[in-house]
C-alpha cells in the first residue's frame, strides 16, 4: 500500500468510514418504499451509492458527522426529484442585461409564443402553397414582412447570424476575395470570428486600413479581378475610441458600384426601430443601412429584433436569390416553431412594436424602475437587509456598445450567509434568480424583471435562509 493510501485509510478510519452504512440495509427501511414506488430499485440503488460516495469524498476532507439513515435516504430521494426536473428551465434575468446570450437572450411577445406553440402542436402549410396545391417556399411569411420593414427587394432567414453570414460569403465569395477593415475584423462570444468565417465560407481575407483607421482609398488600393464582396462588420462588443475613423457603407456602396463589387454589412443586433426615442444612443438600423447602399445586410432574430434565434439576411434580389439555390440553405434553415415565432415578431415591429418585450425593457423611466425595486425591497422585508440603489444596466447581445442602461436594483445582505453563498443559492432555485454580486451584497437589477417576477424572487430569497 502506498503512503497516500496508507494515510487515507487511517483517515478514514477517524472519521468512522466504516460505520457507513450498506446499501443493502438502506434499501430494506421502511423510508426506502415509497422512493422504490416512484423511482424504481434499481435507480434508488444507484442514487444512494451516488450519495454514499458523495458523502465518503467530505470526510476524506473533513470531520464531519455521518448522517443518520433516514437523512442519506432522503438525500438519495432529492438526487431522484432532481433528475426528473428538466435541466433546461426558466430564470430570473436580475443581471441587468437584457440581451444576455447565456441566459437566452431575447424574450419573445407572447403573440410569438403563441404562434410557436401553434405549429409546434399541428401540421402547417410550411412549404405548401396553399392557393396552388403545390410545394411553397419555407419562408413565404416572413418574406413579405422583411421587405415592408427594411425596404429591401428580397429577404431570407436561417438559424442564427452567424449561419447567415457564412451562408453569404459561401454564397457570393466562394474563390474570391473580401476585404474588410483590420479596425472591424472582430470576435464575438462563443469563438465567432470574421477571419474564420471568411475561409470557411472558401473566401480569402484581404485586411486593409490599420486597427483605428480605415479610408475609402484603403480599400480602393485592395480591390483586384479576384475581389467579390466589401464587407463591414458591427462593432458589436466593444469601441474605438479617440484617433479614428471608418469609412462608411455610402462611400463603400459608391466604390463597389464602380467595379461591379456587393457591400455587406454584418449589423449583428441589427435593430428596425430607432433606438434615440427609447432615450438611448444612435445604433444603426437597418433600413439605415440599406438605404446607405448596402446590398446585403446580415443581423440576428433574438438580439435587437426581440424574436427567435434566427440570422437574417435582407437586400438586393441579385444578392439574396443565389443564396436560396445554395446547398448550404438547407443545412441551416429554420424549423417550423422558429419561423412562427419570427413571422409573429415581424408582424408585431409592424403593428405594435411596444408589445415587444425588448423595446419595452428598453424603454422603461427610471422611475418605473426604481418604483419596482422599492416593491421588491418591500416583499423582502423581513427576510433580507435591503438597500435600493442606483445600477448601470446593458443592452447586451451586442448593441449599443460601451452604453450603459440607467437602472435601479435592490442591494441585499442576509445576515451569517456570505453573498457567494446566497447567490448560489439563488440561481439553483426554481425558478433560477440570477443576479450579481457587488461590494460583498448580491445585486438584483430590475431592468430585465417584470412586475409578476417580484413575488418569486422574494420567495427565492425566503427558501436561501433556510434550505431544505
Ligand atoms: C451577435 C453577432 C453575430 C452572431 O449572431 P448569432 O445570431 O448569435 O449567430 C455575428 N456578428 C455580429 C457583429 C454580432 O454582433
Amino acid at each position: 500500500m502506498s503512503r497516500e493510501a496508507k494515510q487515507d485509510e487511517n483517515k478514514a478510519a477517524t472519521h468512522g468510514f466504516r460505520a457507513l452504512p450498506q446499501v443493502q440495509r438502506l434499501l430494506e427501511m421502511p423510508d426506502a418504499e415509497p422512493l422504490i414506488r416512484a423511482f424504481s430499485r434499481p435507480a434508488l440503488t444507484a442514487a444512494l451509492r451516488a450519495t454514499l460516495d458523495h458523502i465518503r469524498a467530505t470526510l476524506r476532507e473533513a470531520a464531519a458527522e455521518i448522517p443518520a439513515p433516514e437523512a442519506l435516504l432522503e438525500r438519495a430521494g432529492a438526487v431522484l426529484r432532481a433528475g426528473q426536473r428538466p435541466v433546461l428551465r426558466r430564470a430570473i434575468n436580475a443581471t441587468g442585461i437584457v440581451l444576455h446570450t447565456n441566459l437566452g437572450r431575447a424574450p419573445l411577445a407572447p403573440e410569438a409564443v403563441e404562434a410557436a406553440a401553434e405549429a409546434a402542436r399541428g401540421y402547417s402549410n410550411l412549404e405548401f402553397d396553399l392557393a396552388a396545391g403545390a410545394r411553397g417556399s419555407r419562408t413565404q411569411g416572413i418574406e413579405p414582412l422583411l421587405r415592408q420593414l427594411t425596404g429591401a427587394e428580397a429577404g431570407l432567414a436561417v438559424n442564427n447570424n452567424a449561419a447567415a453570414v457564412l451562408l453569404a460569403l459561401s454564397g457570393l465569395a466562394a474563390g474570391g476575395e473580401v476585404i474588410v477593415s483590420r479596425g472591424e475584423l472582430v470576435e464575438i462570444g462563443g469563438g465567432f470570428r470574421i477571419p474564420d468565417v471568411i475561409r470557411q465560407g472558401g473566401a480569402r481575407l484581404v485586411e486593409v486600413g490599420s486597427t483605428n483607421r480605415t479610408r475609402l482609398a484603403d480599400y480602393r488600393a485592395a480591390i483586384t479581378a479576384e475581389t467579390r464582396v466589401l464587407l463591414k462588420v458591427h462593432r458589436s462588443n466593444f469601441r474605438i475610441l479617440g484617433f479614428s475613423a471608418e469609412t462608411g457603407v455610402g462611400e463603400l456602396a459608391g466604390l463597389a458600384r464602380e467595379h461591379g463589387l456587393l457591400v455587406m454589412e454584418d449589423l449583428g443586433s441589427g435593430t428596425l426601430a430607432d433606438l434615440r426615442p427609447l432615450g438611448h444612443a444612435h445604433e444603426p438600423t437597418v433600413p439605415e443601412c440599406l438605404a446607405a447602399g448596402a446590398d446585403l445586410v446580415a443581423f440576428s432574430g433574438d438580439k435587437l429584433l426581440g424574436g427567435p434565434q434566427a440570422g437574417v439576411l435582407v437586400g438586393r434580389r441579385a444578392a439574396i436569390d443565389p443564396l436560396r439555390r445554395h446547398p448550404l440553405l438547407r443545412a441551416v434553415r429554420l424549423d417550423k416553431m422558429t419561423l412562427a415565432a419570427l413571422e409573429a415578431t415581424l408582424r408585431l415591429h409592424r403593428d405594435a412594436p411596444q408589445r415587444l418585450p425588448v423595446l419595452r425593457m428598453l424603454g422603461q423611466t427610471e422611475a418605473e424602475l426604481r418604483a419596482r425595486a422599492d416593491r421588491l425591497a418591500t416583499l423582502l422585508e423581513g427576510l433580507a437587509e435591503t438597500k435600493v440603489v442606483a445600477s448601470e444596466g446593458h443592452a447586451g447581445g451586442g448593441a449599443l456598445p460601451g452604453e450603459g442602461v440607467a437602472s435601479q436594483a435592490v442591494s441585499l445582505a442576509v445576515p451569517g450567509l456570505p453573498a457567494e453563498e446566497l447567490a448560489r443559492r439563488l440561481r439553483l432555485h426554481q425558478p433560477a434568480v440570477i443576479g450579481r454580486i457587488a461590494g460583498g451584497r448580491v445585486l438584483l437589477d430590475m431592468l430585465a424583471v417584470s412586475e409578476d417576477e417580484l413575488p418569486e424572487i422574494a420567495e427565492a430569497v425566503r427558501q436561501a435562509r433556510e434550505p431544505a
